[in-house]
């Protein structure tokens, strides 16, 4: 995979992959380039070290860099920019380029190196353990704290990487490690250089021996002062200045008297504490958290409300109901500025623009954005943070999304509430309530933090697949604003529209691709199977990609050409007819959105039994048997034909989990199908569950599983009657399409489908 980063030129210091390092940038650019990295970039940032600085020309820069993340950064009141990085990875450089004047960019991609024979890499992985701990042993000023991290990790590259970063090693060696790909090699030289230090260890100490001098005790403390001050330089470290810092930064915060007293109570702790104690760090790094949160700065949020729909709709294509609701809460905020903000809540299925749309709000509000991912979460306390007193503690996600934005109201995107985890560890949807609730969150307390914080300003917007599987507590506060699938000529405007505008942008193109709608229904209907335009997106961009760099002159693409530029991406579909008995299209609502799904019943000879495949829900198992029983009870077949028979249910599309009542009919209907020999069309589709009396009852996700049908090609759908009223909502262009049944008793299922079964053998 290939992708962006800036690059910051580093003289004289190397990161390498696993090692932290903290730094103070004065130069502008340098902060310019962090300033930009985090926010565009996602905190990484490319760091190249190259032999020599002076090099005038982007080919003699180095082909290899390490992305670094930036773990915190700080702005100190003396104008620079305290930082700590953390190396990820070594990238392969494939190009640099520039970004601004001033400002260097590339495009890396990630290093595959062929894996060596194993038993090879035991035998140096041991080899350069031995050589360490030789060096450790006969190096008192050297800590042996690496030798756990090494025992518990068997990787060579970390290996290398980790004991590089720990040996007291020349930059330029360093340089020379941080730039060989091949971990082999990299361990290779490491042996070598620790044996050369161990022998010159042992040289150093035959001299000193040999010239052994007493020194007085004058000498030896100021030797040691000397000493003591060249460690806290090397750590950044001096503790008059920060203090003085930290004062500053406290009289700039205007906060509270009793937040401000009580901080002022922690800088004096740090006066009063002697260097080497170990708590020094931990409240440091609480300084650090505390002076920087953005208390009082505020972006000045966009009111405009005709500006803030204009870049709505630059950025995004329908989403009506979205982008009608920011207008009316701007609208609504110019007359009482005091209003709380709504807690909007994003409910639809993947890839159906509700992240982007919710940066593009807070950009067109001229408001920071951060994304809080809850998909998973069961511990509260990533929300609200642990006690400083544990070690390693940190605020929770809210605060280090505000430390972020540098702002008390930006756009904070909660994304996936509806697969938070209730468990012993506690309840995170109370907790998130409590963050979302204006008339709690203005003296919102983290855990770490231990002071409140006013979160009144932040809008929240947060986002679920299915509105079921929110947590009721906090779905009841919520304004659930519904998006659903695309059709497949939604998806054509959009492509045409937004899609393939931005890659030509993002590529800076002047010439366009020359694509006839058919290729692009072609390429949507073949290439892609989703509810949103992700992979739409994804695909249009290969195809770009490889359209350009091909030798071919021309611009135009053909359906042929399709299978020529995306070879890899074509999506198996279930477009084959079809031609026998048993098998009918059901239409389910999962949390992908809706899906048409084959639902096949076999029936034979063996024991009396019921199997069902396809990763049902339970509830669909009692759908088999209320069909059973229905069937049986009508009289539709002979009774018989159950016994000592084995009936086995199965729903095609089994990675996906298809819960939720609504494949009633559509069991029904197969296993009639089965039962009566009598083939249904697949141009039908099916909908609804049925009672023991064969009645018909009402679906949730009717708009979803339409689209879905349509998109399928399918031409007529079973629906319950009891959801007529919803047709109102359903796109026009679908209605045209497809004819819809309303039925409300199976009866009329059965006359349509299988009643003539004797006239003939291909009905409805
Ligand atoms: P979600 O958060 O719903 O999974 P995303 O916001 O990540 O979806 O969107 C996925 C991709 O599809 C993005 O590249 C986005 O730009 C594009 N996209 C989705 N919906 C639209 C739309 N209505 N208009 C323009 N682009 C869209």
């Amino acid at each position: 995979m290939e992708y962006p980063l800036l690059v910051m030129l580093l003289k004289d210091l190397v990161i390498l992959p696993f090692q932290e390092i903290k730094l103070e940038l004065k130069d502008e650019n340098s902060k310019k380039i962090i300033k930009i990295s985090s926010k565009k970039y996602n905190d990484r940032v490319l760091i190249v070290s190259p032999l020599n600085m002076g090099t005038s020309s982007v080919d003699d820069l180095p082909k290899v860099g390490v992305i670094a993340v930036i773990k915190s950064k700080i702005d100190l009141p003396n104008g620079n920019l305290r930082l700590t990085l953390r190396g990820e990875k070594r990238v392969r450089v494939l190009e640099y380029e520039s970004f601004s004047q001033d400002i260097l960019a590339s495009y890396v991609t990630d290093i595959v190196l062929p894996k060596f024979e194993v038993t090879g890499e035991e035998v140096i992985k041991n080899k350069l353990k031995d050589i360490l701990k030789e060096f450790i042993d006969s190096n008192p000023s050297v800590s042996n704290s690496i030798l756990k991290t090494i025992e518990e990790n068997n990787d060579l590259s970390f290996l290398t990487d980790v004991v590089t970063s720990f040996l007291p090693l020349k930059t330029i060696q360093k340089q020379a490690y941080m730039q060989e790909i091949n971990s082999e090699k990299r361990a290779l030289s490491l042996i070598r250089d620790i044996k050369m230090e161990i022998k010159y260890q042992k040289l150093d100490e035959k001299i000193e021996h040999s010239v052994e001098i007493k020194l007085s005790n004058e000498q030896e403390e100021f030797y040691l002062k000397e000493k003591l001050k060249e460690i806290e330089k090397t750590l950044g470290y001096n503790t008059k200045n920060d203090i003085l810092e930290y004062n500053e930064l406290l009289n700039n915060l205007h906060l509270d008297s009793k937040t401000e007293q009580k901080i002022h109570n922690e800088i004096k702790k740090l006066e009063c504490m002697p260097e080497s104690s170990p708590e020094i760090s931990v409240l440091r790094s609480y300084l650090d958290w505390i002076l920087n949160l953005p208390w009082h700065l505020e972006s000045k949020e966009n009111l405009n409300a005709k500006n803030v729909l204009a870049s709505l709709n630059k950025s995004h294509y329908g989403l009506e109901s979205i982008k009608n609701r920011i207008e009316d809460y701007v609208n609504i905020k110019n007359i009482n500025p005091d209003i709380s903000s709504p807690i909007i809540c994003l409910v639809g299925p993947p890839g159906v623009g509700k992240t982007t749309i919710t940066e593009s709000i807070a950009l067109s509000l001229n408001r920071e954005f951060a994304k809080i991912s809850v998909g998973g979460l069961n511990d509260a306390t990533e929300l609200v943070g642990s006690r400083r007193t544990y070690l390693g503690s940190l605020p929770g996600k809210i605060i280090q999304a505000l430390r972020k934005c540098n702002t008390n109201n930006p756009v904070i995107l909660i994304d996936e509430v509806d697969k938070m985890v209730k468990d012993y560890k506690g309840d995170p949807a109370s907790t998130l309530l409590d963050i979302l609730d204006s008339n709690q969150n203005k003296n919102f307390i983290d855990n770490y933090i231990e002071e409140p914080f006013d979160l009144s300003h932040v809008l929240f917007i947060l986002t679920a697949n299915s509105k079921d599987n929110i947590p009721y507590t906090l779905y009841d506060r919520l304004e659930v604003i519904e998006l659903s699938s695309y059709t497949v000529f939604e998806k054509l405007d959009m492509a045409k529209k937004y899609l393939l505008p931005k890659i030509y942008d993002d590529f800076k193109m002047s010439k366009k691709l020359v694509m006839k709608d058919e290729t692009l229904i072609y390429l949507i209907n073949n290439y892609t199977k989703e509810a949103g335009v992700r992979n739409l997106a994804r695909v249009l961009r290969t195809l770009v990609t490889k359209v350009i760099t091909s030798k071919n002159e021309s611009l135009t693409v053909t359906t042929t050409d399709l299978s020529k530029y995306l070879k890899d991406d074509v999506v198996e579909l279930e477009n084959t007819k079809i031609t026998t008995s048993g098998i009918v299209n059901a239409l389910a609502y999962t949390d992908i959105g809706g899906t048409s799904l084959r639902c096949e019943a076999s029936i034979y000879n063996g024991e009396e039994k019921i199997i069902v495949t396809g990763s049902l829900g339970s509830v669909l198992k009692e759908s088999i048997q209320v069909a059973i029983s229905y069937i049986k009870e009508q009289g539709y077949v002979s009774n018989t034909v159950f016994y000592n028979h084995t009936i086995h249910i199965h729903l095609l599309d089994g990675a996906t989990k298809k819960e939720g009542p609504s494949c009633g009919v559509a069991i029904t209907t197969a296993l009639l199908s089965k039962l009566l020999d009598v083939p249904v069309s697949e141009e039908v589709a099916f909908t609804g569950e049925i009672s023991l009396k064969g009645n018909i009852l009402r679906i949730g996700g009717l708009k979803e599983k339409l689209i879905a049908a349509y998109n399928a090609g399918i031409k007529k759908v079973y629906i319950p009657a009891t959801n007529e009223s919803e047709l109102a909502n359903i796109p026009l262009p679908i209605l045209e399409k497809i004819e819809i049944k309303l039925v409300s008793n199976y009866e009329t299922i059965y006359n349509d489908v299988f009643a003539s079964k004797n006239s003939e053998n291909n009905i409805a």
